[in-house]
């Protein structure tokens, strides 16, 4: 029997279905998962790649917008002591908490234990873009930026120099991620704690933001 000529007689009706017999030699074989008409297997096809490039694109994208714009608070805290650095803090907290790093993404340092006034240190939880531990709110703890003064103003008020540092470093943050003043809490407005101290008056330090965010 002419295989070939079968074949092309019924070409428009043709259906996978209807090869119930094997194909002789010069057919080609199909096999699982190959495309039937081209023989090709669907790794080798151009929809493939267009697949791999989507998943690719919605990964990175992803990635960025879970890093980079996911924030929406900033929280403001006080160390309560008058003492300390990141990796004081850090220490502190992985020793005696027992928790995986520092609670916090930024320190604004008082001097004290080899730091400047007004020095901003960097935690690694911040450049992992990790969540903090700062509050017993685990939404504010996801999508909240920590910052922490060291000092503590229950007792005293805030330097000038680090006021100006943590204006500066909330500011900053606040325009780069679209967080607006009213967004800028402290730890107390959301928990019952002292901190950040009532020296520190969060209305006025939001309105300071405001006015900062409103020059050019
Ligand atoms: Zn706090």
């Amino acid at each position: 029997m002419d295989y070939a000529k079968k074949i092309k007689k019924s070409k428009s009706s043709i259906r996978r279905d209807d090869f119930d017999i094997r194909p002789p030699g010069d057919m080609p074989v199909f096999s699982k998962g190959s495309d039937y008409r081209s023989g090709r297997r669907f790794y080798q096809r151009p929809v493939f790649f267009i697949a791999l490039a989507a998943l690719v694109f919605i990964f990175f994208s992803g990635r960025y917008v879970w890093r980079e714009m996911r924030w929406r608070y900033i929280v403001i805290h006080h160390t309560a002591s008058d003492y300390g650095s990141l990796e004081y803090y850090r220490k502190l907290h992985m020793q005696e908490r027992g928790w995986p790093d520092v609670a916090y993404h930024f320190i604004v340092n008082n001097g004290s234990d080899d730091t400047t006034v007004g020095q901003v240190q960097e935690s690694e939880i911040w450049q992992s873009r990790s969540h903090h531990y700062s509050t017993k709110n685990s939404f504010v703890n996801y999508f909240g930026i920590a910052v922490v003064l060291v000092g503590n103003f229950e007792n005293h008020s805030v330097p000038a120099v680090q006021h100006e540092a943590l204006l500066n470093l909330t500011v900053r943050l606040s325009r780069e991620y679209g967080i607006p003043p009213e967004r800028i809490i402290g730890h107390r407005e959301i928990w019952a704690t002292a901190c950040p101290g009532h020296r520190l008056n969060m209305a006025e330090f939001r309105e300071d933001v405001k006015t900062a965010l409103n020059r050019p």
